[in-house]
């Protein structure tokens, strides 16, 4: 057992774990391979958000029924959210499954991997103590690298599945988050993003999140700090303070605000009010000059009404987030909520994600608009996707910009003018670019 497949579904967090689990099975030995074709084993990091991302799970664990058919040693593994939400149930699907291992359990991977060649295994316990603060992850190599600085979540919101598959919330110590992003940094990556669940509520031997900003800006070699996501509920003054004062740390605040009408806030135990949320946003705004405020939203959850989806569209044209993640709300086992009945059918969810979407689009187009003419700095991430002649990368308040290739490599900072906008993409001109040969001097 030396070679294993690692494909990950959903979040950044699992994309996190997957590059912890990389780490702890390159120092057992074994190698990780690019294609299933090639793998003794293969591991699928799941998610479990909503039913969509279980399905999409299920449907690829058909293509591996397939590979073990062709060669039965073959080791097929669940793990993450997705795993604990099932737990043994999945070890029945199809019989292709050999391991199906949960979020606490990627310390053993090595020997579960090995266990599983033998027998079906699964280990589902979760750890409250479990922080893997110690074990270095494999992080792939880039500008930005991703840092769990805690894991679980305490809120219990009633939709969420999170706390099920997750556990209970844990911080991680700052030593070893420090020396973390000084390998970080050392390896080349110019960005770091705080990772957790309700990431402004991390708190370890008597400091808070803010202590927790100041450490990673402090960091030599890092430019740029982000973090996402932070509750509403936990974002103190010290906090927004530190946004404010460090430099380093970006002026883009993602912040979920799920709903607009306080009856749904209420149901979904999301332990604020619309007023409340929009005072966030007002002291955000008041401390940190060009701060952007994004969003998640979820429409159509049990209970909410025409009213009540009209006061999400209201706050959301009155916030004028620069963005949004906007999904329909789908019921999950486990959840409060599942256990009442559904009350919006699934044209109504549709009809108002559209409309969500639609003015969102709008907002989104109206604030990059007004950037046409203005300078932006940007960290150079790539070459452009779509267009190899351009570079991409993002601005301070996480705006997508592609500019044509000045000869900046990945890592560096430009200043680009911004000259063409979508809703959802900048496009600058370098200030950096040689400008060309005049054809004809003169005198
Ligand atoms: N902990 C983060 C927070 O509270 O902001 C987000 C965690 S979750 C991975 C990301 C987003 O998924 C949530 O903000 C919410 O909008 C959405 N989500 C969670 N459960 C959902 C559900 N049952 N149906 C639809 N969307 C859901
Ligand atoms: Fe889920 Fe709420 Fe925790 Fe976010 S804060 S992970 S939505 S329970």
């Amino acid at each position: 057992m030396t070679r294993v497949f690692l494909e990950t579904y959903g979040c950044q967090m699992n994309v996190a774990d997957s590059e912890l689990m990389a780490g702890v099975l390159e120092r057992a030995g074994m190698t990780l391979v690019d294609r299933p074709e090639e793998a003794d084993a293969v591991i699928l990091n799941t998610c479990a958000i909503r039913e969509h991302a279980e399905q999409r799970v299920l449907g690829r664990l058909g293509d591996f029924a397939r590979l073990k058919a062709a060669n039965p040693a073959l080791v097929v593994g669940v793990a993450g959210c997705m795993a604990q939400h099932l737990r043994a149930k999945l070890l029945d699907k199809k019989r292709v499954l050999d391991l199906v291992v949960g979020p606490d359990g990627y310390r053993a991977l090595p020997e579960l991997l090995r266990r599983a060649a033998d027998a079906p295994v699964a280990e589902v316990r979760l750890d409250r103590d479990e922080t893997y603060g110690d074990l270095e992850p494999r992080r792939e190599p880039g500008v930005r690298a991703w840092v769990t600085v805690q894991r679980g979540c305490d809120k219990f919101c009633t939709y969420c599945v999170v706390p099920f598959t997750r556990g209970r919330e844990r911080s991680l110590p700052l030593p070893e988050l420090v020396r973390q992003f000084e390998h970080a940094a050392a390896a080349g990556h110019r960005e770091i993003v705080l990772l957790g669940q309700t990431v402004n509520s991390w708190r370890h031997d008597g400091r808070d999140f803010a202590d927790l900003l100041r450490a990673t800006a402090a960091v030599d070699g890092i430019e740029r700090v982000r973090f996402t996501s932070p509750h509403p509920s936990d974002m103190s003054d010290r906090v927004i303070e530190a946004i404010a004062t460090c430099d380093r740390v970006m002026p883009h605040v993602h912040l979920p605000l799920q709903s607009g009408s306080d009856t749904v806030l209420e149901a979904m135990n999301r332990t604020y009010t619309r007023a409340e949320f929009l005072d966030v946003v007002r002291r955000l705004r008041a401390a940190i000059p060009g701060v952007a405020v994004s969003t998640d939203i979820i429409a159509g959850f049990t209970g909410e009404t025409e009213d009540d989806h009209r006061r999400t569209l209201e706050t959301c044209a009155e916030v004028r987030f620069a963005s949004a993640f906007l999904f329909k709300y789908s019921a999950r086992p486990d959840t409060k909520a599942f256990r009442w009945p559904e009350t919006v059918s699934e044209e109504d969810k549709g009809r108002r994600l559209t409309e969500l979407i639609e003015q969102q689009m709008a907002i989104s187009g109206e604030i990059h608009d007004a950037l046409l003419g203005r300078e932006v700095e940007v960290l150079v991430e790539s070459r452009g996707r779509r267009n190899d002649g351009q570079l991409y990368g993002k601005s301070r308040d996480f705006k997508t910009v592609v500019f044509a290739d000045d000869g900046a490599a990945p890592g560096m900072l430009r200043r680009v003018r911004i000259v063409a906008t979508t809703p959802v993409t900048l496009v600058g001109e370098s200030l950096h670019a040689p400008r060309p040969e005049p054809l004809v001097t003169l005198g």
